[in-house]
């Protein structure tokens, strides 16, 4: 079958280097993709938020299958004109990807189907926030909610600086804006992800993730430094409560809404004492996190995700290996900052490609025939083993063989595992 699949970042190069190992796979083309995504996949331009370009792109080339990566295209509703044009698409609908773009819509999901998450309350004004957040005392988290989305959580200790993040909200130049105060919720932090089809759901697999740029979680917050899985702490009992409290309640509770989710449910989790809370929902694979998760499952991924966009989940289930895998992102020196593009890449060439070790490219273009870096990720050195040190040690091998002077990692990825 031809497969396109949207997106060009590592978690695209993943899901193509898996998807390849299918048989099923006949012609495979990713959009953008970037330079590691060249190497298994044929890369397209195209404007991937564009509903018109991306289904006349489809019926050009004869796609069968569609696989959305970001989150950018699905809030941009391109899987609804794909799947109104009769496109076998894998990604919820514009409606369901509210669970990721409204802080306050999957709050109210979570009120409505019972779910356990923090208790909130939602405000339009800085005033009435600033009152509650007083009455609350700290710590207390801020969430920016609507259009400027993405500017901002703050974990704030005090109410003092409770009351600073509101004002910043508000301050701002974004239109319509508002606020969700949350409780603080203390304990460990986990990821859980689902295939959900509509009606049915399928775990596939757990991770942790290094979002502070520097080693011992120090510094600012980055997209993600660094990711493994399984997680220990989501065991297999805590993994059937989250099902059974929060993940099927969601699911049901969005088709019986008129908007089933259809794709892959990223659950952000806090755990304590053996009781499982959801921090927010992602409608997409996690960035770094989709690296292990590939890893782990290999070619089947692509009957899985198939399974998922035909409606077939009850029917399947994952082929699990005893396995680990870790992944240690490189970025450019500078990055969560300003950092430089353009800068070569060498060491590449000589590293090898299995099932056990991959470097997957994040930010990488072609340029004079060399590699070079073009975003502030841009390496994710991915290593699997019969246990997580293994693993480790076999991602942090393939950083050591690359030669990136303006490149760096943490060099603790894993550490609370290992
Ligand atoms: P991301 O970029 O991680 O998706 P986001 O902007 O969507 O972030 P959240 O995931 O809701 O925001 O929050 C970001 C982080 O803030 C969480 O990963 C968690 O560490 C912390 N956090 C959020 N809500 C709470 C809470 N109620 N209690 C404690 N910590 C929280």
């Amino acid at each position: 079958m031809n497969i396109l699949i949207l997106g060009g970042g590592g978690r695209e190069h993943a899901l193509a280097w898996a998807i390849r190992q299918n048989p099923k796979c006949d012609r495979l083309i990713v959009a953008p993709g970037n330079a590691g995504i060249a190497n298994v996949a044929e890369c397209a331009d195209l404007d991937i938020l564009s509903r018109a370009d991306v289904l006349e792109f489809a019926q050009e080339n004869a796609i069968d299958f569609v696989v959305i990566g970001p989150e950018a295209p699905l809030a941009a509703g391109v899987s609804d004109a794909l799947r109104d044009a009769g496109f076998l698409v894998f990604g919820p609908s514009q409606a369901a990807a509210q669970l990721e773009a409204s802080k306050a819509f999957t709050k109210e999901i979570c009120d409505a189907c019972g779910a356990p998450t923090a208790a909130w309350a939602r405000f339009t004004d800085a005033a009435s926030a600033r009152d509650y957040v007083t009455a609350q005392g700290g710590p207390i988290v801020v969430k920016a909610d609507g259009l400027a989305a993405g500017k901002g959580v703050t974990v704030a200790e005090t109410v003092a600086q409770a009351h600073e993040a509101i004002d910043a909200i508000f301050d701002g130049e974004f239109g319509e804006m508002s606020v969700v105060i949350e409780e603080f919720m203390a304990g460990e932090e986990a990821s859980f992800f689902i295939l959900c089809d509509g009606t049915d759901c399928l775990p596939i697999g757990t991770a942790q993730d290094h979002k502070r740029v520097g080693d011992g979680d120090t510094g600012p917050n980055t997209g993600g430094m660094g990711a493994y899985s399984p997680a220990p702490i989501l065991t297999e009992a805590l993994q059937d409560q989250v099902m059974a409290r929060i993940v099927r309640p969601t699911v049901a509770e969005m088709a019986a809404r008129g908007m089933p989710f259809q794709g892959v449910l990223y659950a952000g989790l806090m755990i304590d004492n053996g009781r499982a809370r959801l921090v927010e929902y992602n409608v997409r694979f996690g960035d770094p996190e989709c690296q292990v998760l590939m890893m782990r499952l290999g070619g089947q991924v692509l009957d899985l995700l198939l399974a998922c966009a035909e409606g077939r989940l009850a029917d399947m289930s994952v082929n699990w290996a005893d396995d680990h895998a870790l992944t240690v992102v490189m970025a450019s020196k500078g990055y969560p900052g300003s950092y430089r593009k353009g800068t070569p890449i060498s060491g590449l060439e000589g590293l090898s490609e299995t099932s056990f070790a991959m470097t997957f490219h994040a930010g990488t273009a072609t340029g004079n025939g060399q590699v070079i870096a073009t975003g502030g990720r841009v390496l994710a050195c991915t290593g699997r083993g019969a246990t997580l040190a293994e693993a480790h040690q076999r991602a942090y091998a393939q950083v050591d063989a690359i030669d990136w002077p303006e490149g760096f990692c943490r060099r603790d990825i894993g550490w609370r595992a290992l």
